[in-house]
């Protein structure tokens, strides 16, 4: 039985919603659903708001009850927001984020680079802004949530996927046990390591490089500006590359 975390997620910078899980029990048996969309990160949620706007309504199931863990996307450039427009939440990552378009690079403690994306004062958004994932995937929610055209399911995990001529069959498991569900078309969202890609037996293509990365969010007050910070092989980190990102609400992320 898919038992998802119910107790909140610490973090220095974010308070969790633990969102109550989607129960079959409690839940008229199931028709044939249009659109079932497995994954509520940031393309699972903006598919399910994309496709309401064209009148299309679906079951969008999240395995957890959060919304993501950790550091993850900080960085949303100016496409991300055209669309994250045309879902209704780009105005609060406007007023919650930080723009910024500058970046300076610097290889053994000399700047050797300095990026200055363009921008116009026509352009509506600016070229990057900064803001931590778990804000955007609470407007994204939020916005699911106020759609009538959305049926979001926390802590609903798929787990097997049958394919038929005109529909497909999920197996669905939850905190109460597993349910079944049909529907005309499946969006496989659930991220990079995609169960659903796996039970499909399909490949991701493309080139892969190894890499070790650590990631940490600080809060510190420095007098910086916001622009992206790269140091190769700094002095004080031999061989390596360190990446510094200002954060709202006095968080610096160092990669
Ligand atoms: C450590 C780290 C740092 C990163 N830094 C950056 C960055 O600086 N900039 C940047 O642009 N990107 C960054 N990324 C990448 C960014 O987080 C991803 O590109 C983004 O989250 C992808 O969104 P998604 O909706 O495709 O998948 P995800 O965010 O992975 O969402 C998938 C969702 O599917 C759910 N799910 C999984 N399996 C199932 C299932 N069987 N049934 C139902 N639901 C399921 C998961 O719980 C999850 O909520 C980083 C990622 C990591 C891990």
């Amino acid at each position: 039985m898919h038992q998802p975390a119910n107790a909140a997620i610490s973090s220095i910078y974010y308070d969790y919603t633990v969102h109550q899980p989607w129960l079959p029990s409690q839940h008229p048996a199931q028709p044939l659903h249009p659109v079932v969309i497995a994954g509520g990160g940031p393309v699972g949620l903006t598919a399910a708001l994309e496709l309401a706007r064209f009148g299309v309504p679906c079951v969008l199931l999240e395995s957890e009850q959060q919304v993501c863990e950790g550091s993850r996307a900080i960085v949303f450039t100016r496409r991300s927001m055209e669309i994250l427009q045309q879902v209704g939440v780009a105005e609060r990552v406007t007023h919650n984020g930080l723009p910024w378009r500058f970046g300076n690079s610097f290889y053994r403690g000399q700047r050797v680079f300095r990026m200055e994306a363009p921008h116009d004062d026509n352009d509506r958004f600016g070229p990057m802004i900064n803001l931590q994932q778990q804000f955007l995937e609470q407007y994204l929610v939020e916005a699911c949530e106020a759609n009538p055209l959305i049926d979001l399911r926390w802590g609903n995990r798929v787990t097997a996927v049958a394919q038929h001529a005109d529909h497909a069959q999920l197996q669905v498991d939850t905190p109460e046990g597993p349910y079944t569900l049909q529907t005309e078309w499946l969006v496989a969202s659930d991220g990079a390591r995609s169960a659903i890609r796996s039970l499909l037996d399909l490949k991701l293509e493309g080139a892969s490089y190894e890499g070790r990365f650590v990631i940490a969010d600080i809060r510190i007050e420095l007098p910086l500006p916001t622009e992206r910070l790269a140091f190769f092989d700094p002095e004080w980190n031999r061989g390596n590359t360190v990446l510094l990102h200002r954060e709202p609400l006095g968080i610096w992320r160092v990669d």
